[in-house]
């Protein structure tokens, strides 16, 4: 299903339906229809309802006065964030009944960019993994869906070792939540399986059970869970808590890549590139497993540059960078090592593959050109390669470059491996 981009601001109020509009387009990028009735607001959505991720919802407008606006979108698929000037605590129960979003009292400005951080973290929902771990299909069912209704991507375990496997052979998840009660093995013994292999820093992990506090939310903390919820709970709780450690996963994420990315491409950086290098290049003696190391150079650059400027210099680095990371798998390091040096490492890859592998990517290059400004701008690269494990993986890279070197000797744009 494609991704859904859209907001939906639906408020009466001149006023506030501006600020919310406007600052979500220039604050988040993101496009949005505005509505000042209920009847604007279906007419608007009802072509293309799943564009929409979420619709922000003033509970009291001219022709829906007491919050009937809530269940004609939720109809149509679209879930809301409520927005209202009092909460009674019967509204506000009627209204958690309901599979809405979240839900503020109206207030002041501070109130208005809450919703706006609501609408940015239920955005970027759609890129976070969570891995639900519980042998009761029931409760597995209850997280899911309101784990979903914040967009979060789920998957589910029914036992521990599942689980274990599942977080091994993907670790992209930023939050485990696990149950207690488990056949074969506790949720705490299982925590600290998990713990052996990701850290606090890499993934979060909520412990959740019906027999709550002391002996078992301590047994769980212990054995390294990050937090502890008992069942039954109320949404909202369980809600602040998955956001909270979701939170303290993204700012982690993002100081590491700012430590190992490349400004420019977004590609990994040198430094990168070695650190995991080296500890591929050991595992891949150890296992027996083949790597091939490649550096990869534009050829001419510096003519990009000086004919059509530094700037245009920098869009092929990008350009290049994107076709790089589009040839490449997963698992493989595309790093950016230098001004237009690229150094990539393939796991898993025999002679032959390899050979066609560089040779398709060079081809790939040369073939798309850049377009920008109304021009088409074309590059070549050179690239040297090798599959010889060598004493280190310096000497490694070392080979690679020597390659890279008889590839530009011998005429550039060409493949030299060995
Ligand atoms: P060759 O085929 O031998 O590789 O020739 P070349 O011109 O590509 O190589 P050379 O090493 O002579 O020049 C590389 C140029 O790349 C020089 C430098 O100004 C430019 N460069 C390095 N980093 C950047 C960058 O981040 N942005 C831009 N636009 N240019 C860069
Ligand atoms: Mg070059
Ligand atoms: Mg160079």
């Amino acid at each position: 299903m494609e991704k859904a981009t859209k907001v939906l601001v639906v408020d009466d109020s001149p006023v506030i339906n501006r600020l919310l509009t406007e600052n979500i387009k220039s604050q988040l990028h993101l496009d949005v229809v505005s509505a000042y009735t209920m009847r604007e607001a279906i007419d608007a959505v009802s072509s293309n309802p799943n564009q929409f991720f979420v619709a922000i919802l003033d509970l009291t407008l001219p022709d829906a006065p007491h919050g009937e606006v809530v269940d004609a979108l939720l109809t149509l698929g679209i879930r809301p964030i409520i927005l209202t000037a009092n909460m009674s605590d019967d509204l506000h129960d009627e209204m958690m009944d309901k599979a809405i979003i979240d839900y503020v009292v109206k207030r002041n400005l501070g109130e208005m960019q809450y919703v706006i951080d609501q609408v940015q973290r239920l955005y970027e929902n759609f890129d976070r993994r969570i891995l639900i771990v519980d042998d009761s299909r029931l409760s597995r069912k209850l997280l899911r869906s309101l784990l979903e209704r914040h967009n979060f991507t789920v998957e589910e375990a029914v036992h521990p070792e599942q689980g274990l496997t599942i977080l091994k052979n993907n670790p992209v998840y930023h939050l485990l939540i696990t149950d207690f009660n488990m056949p074969k093995m506790t949720g705490a013994e299982f925590i600290a399986k998990v713990r052996a292999t990701f850290s606090r820093q890499e993934l979060a992990i909520l412990g959740v059970s019906t027999v709550g506090g002391g002996r078992v939310s301590v047994q769980m903390l212990k054995a390294g869970a990050n937090d502890f919820i008992t069942r039954p709970f109320m949404h909202e709780e369980f809600y602040c808590r998955v956001n909270q450690n979701i939170d303290g996963i993204a700012s982690y994420q993002k100081l590491k890549n700012q430590a190992f990315r490349d400004f420019l491409t977004h590609l990994y950086n040198r430094r990168y590139m070695f650190e995991t290098g080296n500890s591929l290049y050991e595992n891949a003696k150890r296992e027996n497993i083949t790597i091939a190391t490649a550096m990869i150079d534009i050829d001419y650059f510096k003519k990009v540059n000086d004919t059509y400027g530094h700037s245009v210099g920098d869009d092929m680095l990008k350009h290049v960078s994107k076709l790089l990371t589009k040839h490449f798998r997963d698992g493989d390091v595309v790093a950016r090592i230098g001004g237009e040096e690229f150094c990539v490492l393939c796991i898993n890859v025999d002679k032959e593959s390899a050979q066609t592998l560089f040779e398709r990517l060079r081809y790939r290059v040369m073939a798309t050109p850049l377009e920008v400004d109304g021009l088409s701008i074309s590059a070549t690269i050179s690239i040297g390669y090798t599959l010889d494990l060598n004493e280190s993986f310096e000497a490694m890279v070392g080979k690679a470059d020597e390659l890279l070197y008889k590839a530009k000797n011998g005429g550039r744009n060409r493949v030299v491996g060995s």
